[in-house]
């Protein structure tokens, strides 16, 4: 599980055994990229985002469903660790800009202004773009296509316990709504990778809450650590300068870089 995290990504930064003292030089637009990318009403999805996606099909049932290749690979090990056949299917993943509007304008005529503000996102402002956003349902003939059924019980609740195992969370939970800016929404989940995962479950964040909650350990100060078996793993924040931001990392340290989409740079480590 640790060693698929630290594999190489395509819009992240990872490295095994760097040189003592290794200076990482990081560039403004890097803020953009990576598993914790903040994407909501007020942070949208950057072009730097845009041209870092790699994508793959779900899988060779769910051709047209496309997300990111990490995220579709833990995925694929959450469902199989479920023991999932066909009970839970993928209902959509990753949309293109002209599709998140599509869907938009079709709900806005379908559904109404209030439902639609609601449930769906404005094209830029949409998880859906980034490849890291996936809406599961529980099988069965009448799907919905905007809001489908995605029970807390049954092998539904089963995926719910292990997800954050695997680096997901449930995005829009209940009584979030003011934070979020998105109606309860069971069956949307977010990749943001472990232990992230964990650490939001653990403490009842969203990802909002997160990114201000990991600013309390910035690079100078007291970094959060979270201990898994034999694993000490270390988590903190770096607030981006305005043209290059330095952060030098101990030797013999597995790390991981990503943007917060916002004004930095969260950085985790694995001793
Ligand atoms: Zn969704």
């Amino acid at each position: 599980m640790k060693m698929m995290i630290l594999k190489q990504g395509s819009n992240e930064r990872f490295a095994r055994r760097s040189v003592s003292g290794r200076m990482m030089v990081l560039k403004k637009e890097e803020i953009y990229i990576g598993p914790l990318v903040l994407v909501n009403r007020e942070h949208p999805i950057q072009k730097e985002f845009t041209r870092s996606v790699r994508l793959m099909p779900f899988n060779d049932n769910y051709r047209d469903i496309l997300l990111d290749t990490k995220t579709n690979a833990l995925l694929s090990l959450l469902l199989k660790s479920v023991g999932v056949n066909d009970e839970i299917v993928p209902v959509s993943g990753y949309r293109t800009s002209i599709e998140q509007r599509m869907i938009y304008y079709k709900s806005l005529i379908k559904n109404g202004r209030v439902f639609t503000e609601k449930f769906v996102a404005l094209p830029d402002h949409s998880e859906h773009r980034t490849g890291f956003a996936i809406d599961l349902a529980q099988n069965s003939d009448a799907i919905d296509f905007i809001c489908p059924d995605f029970p807390y019980t049954g092998i539904c609740g089963a995926f719910r316990q292990k997800a954050a195992d695997y680096g997901f969370i449930e995005r829009y939970p209940k009584g979030r709504e003011a934070i979020t800016g998105i109606a309860h929404e069971p069956w949307h989940f977010r990749f943001v990778g472990y232990p992230h995962s964990k650490i939001m479950q653990n403490n009842d964040l969203t990802l909002e809450e997160y990114i201000l909650f990991i600013k309390d350990y910035p690079y100078d100060r007291k970094h959060f650590r979270i201990c898994e078996k034999s694993k000490e793993i270390e988590v903190f924040y770096v607030k981006a300068r305005p043209e290059t931001t330095e952060v030098i990392l101990s030797e013999d340290t597995c790390y991981q870089i990503s943007g917060n989409n916002v004004d930095g740079f969260i950085v985790t480590i694995w001793r």
